[in-house]
């Protein structure tokens, strides 16, 4: 038993999905998605609305039959399963819960199904409901609790009989923004209590940086990227992933390559990055804000760093800092983030010029054109940031 909670822990299983694809009447909702869940992760499924996320966790718990491919759950195939035989745990965005039933009823209904004996059952609800920090509930019913409440009650009743695989569908999506940060880390705590493999379907990035061990990023029922939240940041493999996770500025221009890099042609500048690609290639390097200096225009650039000439059009206070946006001569947006304690002095007005090292560049292939996500991404940066506010 967990010291923690009284709950057994739970030994999570490995999911694997091999080549699975969904096919609705007039659309293909997954493509040729190959996954592996490894015991106890915590994997997030993040994309935009569309992307497939739910059918693909509808497959795993055994909701929707795949159209082919293979899913193997602690090393038993199951696609041919019921879902109450695949020891997994459910928690949807709408509770779910029955309204007539107590709170303690509602944890206990998964055990009865299970047929365990009566005693053991009672036990089994406070631990679960101990873990979800609703001890001392479990005799009110779900129209007396607020909707985080109704959703700890739902996380309980999905943990309470011990499932190796837990799968949440946007369980914090219908709670406010305050409400969803404290329970993301209730969340995280109840993974690392329970052991079960988590898998978590979101479209919101910041949710999935918060919970993750590694995040699968969807668009148009395929896999773009999987990977943990730093190497998603940090080494995006499309333009696609670098916009739809945290900010960040293109630049754009063809490729020529260049020693053991390559040089891109922006106008009549020339920038550099690490990688190859093909000569005269459409390519992107993508930078984060924080990678982006901004120094007057007429103070001198050090060598070996890019260096492009932009006029400062935004300035946003952030405390611990400020966001400025920039704007290329070809009306390329940029937004750089500048520390407290090292603030370049220029103002909004001002022509900058606006240096990185060629290192903190990520070269990608930009020959499918525009791919940033059809959220956010379609926004500047800048313009997000303000719309927030
Ligand atoms: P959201 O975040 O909006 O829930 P999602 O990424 O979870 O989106 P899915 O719900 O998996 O996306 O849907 C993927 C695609 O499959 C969409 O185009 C959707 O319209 C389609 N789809 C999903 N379920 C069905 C169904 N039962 N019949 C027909 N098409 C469906």
């Amino acid at each position: 038993m967990s010291a923690e909670t009284g709950l057994i822990k739970a030994r999570g299983a490995r999911i694997e999905l091999a080549q699975v694809r969904k096919r609705f009447a007039d659309s293909v909702a997954v493509d040729d998605v190959s996954l592996v869940v490894e015991p106890g992760e915590f994997m997030t499924l993040l994309g935009p609305s569309g992307s497939g996320k739910t059918t693909t966790l509808n497959i795993i718990a055994g909701f929707t039959p795949a159209t082919s491919g293979t899913l193997t759950i602690g090393g038993t195939q199951v696609q041919h399963l019921p879902p109450h035989r695949r020891d997994i745990g459910m928690v949807f965005q709408h509770y779910a819960l029955f309204p007539h039933m107590t709170v303690a009823e509602n944890v206990a209904f998964p055990l009865k199904q299970r047929k365990v004996p009566r005693a053991r059952r009672a036990e089994m609800v406070e631990a679960a409901l101990e873990t979800v920090r609703l001890g001392g509930h479990g005799h009110r019913r779900p129209r007396e609790l607020s909707g985080g409440q109704q959703q700890r009650v739902a996380l309980a009743r999905a943990v309470v009989y011990e499932p190796s695989v837990l799968l949440m569908d946007e369980p914090l999506g219908a709670l406010d923004r305050k409400l969803r940060e404290s329970l993301q880390l209730e969340i995280k705590r109840v993974h690392r209590e329970v052991g079960s493999t988590f898998v978590f379907v979101t479209h919101d990035q910041e949710e999935a940086l918060v919970l993750s061990d590694r995040i699968a990023v969807f668009d148009h029922g395929r896999i773009q990227q999987v990977g943990t939240a730093s190497e998603l940041y940090e080494r995006p493999r499309s333009l696609f992933v670098a916009g739809f996770l945290g900010e960040s500025s293109t630049v754009r221009g063809r490729v020529e390559p260049d020693g053991d890099g390559s040089r891109l042609s922006v106008g009549e500048h020339t920038v550099r990055a690490r990688g190859r690609l093909a000569r005269g290639s459409a390519a992107a390097v993508v930078v984060r804000p924080e990678h982006l200096r901004v120094q007057p225009a007429a103070q001198s650039v050090d060598p070996g760093v890019n260096a492009l000439p932009a006029r400062v059009v935004q300035e946003i206070y952030l405390g611990s800092g400020r966001k400025l946006g920039l704007v290329l001569r070809d009306g390329t947006e940029l937004v750089a983030r500048e520390q407290a304690d090292r603030l370049s002095g220029v103002r909004c007005g001002d022509d900058v010029t606006v240096v990185w090292d060629v290192e903190r560049g990520v070269l990608l292939d930009d020959s499918s054109g525009s791919t940033h996500p059809p959220t956010d991404g379609d926004r500047s940066p800048v313009a997000a940031e303000k719309s927030e506010r």
